[in-house]
């Protein structure tokens, strides 16, 4: 299943976050477009929608930024500068995957070969002053998830 969305501005790209975060709290989010797209503006809505009370930042420096909120954790990855994707073995990527926790993960091409298989796929594009948006469910929790949201 697919679904694509115009998100206006920054306010619409945030809201967009936050309800695709109350309907799909648990599981495996890609986050893909070119730099400036605004991944990380709805990775922030997404998380501050699911309780977070502070920033969110950038995770391009430290690969993963993780938030415990209240009944579960999510982990915000940017694997943009990773050179190679077994730098992940390293870092304990396995540790990050547990059932109960919400993975997104913003370049996930860059990690390919040792990432779990995403739930949802997302695909942002500059169109205009805004941002186009396709998902695609690949999951039957996915699916769920994006039903609710159309
Ligand atoms: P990415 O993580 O994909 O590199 P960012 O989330 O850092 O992108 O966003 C880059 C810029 O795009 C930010 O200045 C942000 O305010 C802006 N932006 C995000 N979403 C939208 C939108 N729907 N319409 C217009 N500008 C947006
Ligand atoms: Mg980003």
């Amino acid at each position: 299943m697919k679904a694509e969305f115009f998100l206006a501005d920054e306010a619409a790209q945030t809201e967009m976050g936050a309800r695709l975060g109350k309907l799909f709290p648990r599981g495996v989010i890609y986050l893909e477009g070119d730099l400036g797209c605004g991944k990380t503006t709805f990775s922030r809505g997404l998380i501050q929608g699911l309780g977070h009370q502070g920033a969110v930042k950038s995770p391009t420096y430290t690969l993963v930024e993780p938030y415990l909120l209240k009944d579960h954790c999510v982990y915000h990855f940017d694997l943009y500068r990773l050179a190679d994707p077994e730098e992940l073995e390293y870092i304990g990527i396995r540790d990050y995957f547990d059932d109960t926790a919400l993975c997104l993960i913003e370049w996930p091409q860059k990690g390919q070969g040792f990432l779990p298989p995403a739930d949802l796929h997302l695909d942002f594009c500059v169109e205009k002053d805004g941002r186009s948006l396709k998902i695609t469910a690949l999951s039957p929790a996915g699916q769920a998830a994006l039903q609710q949201l159309t």
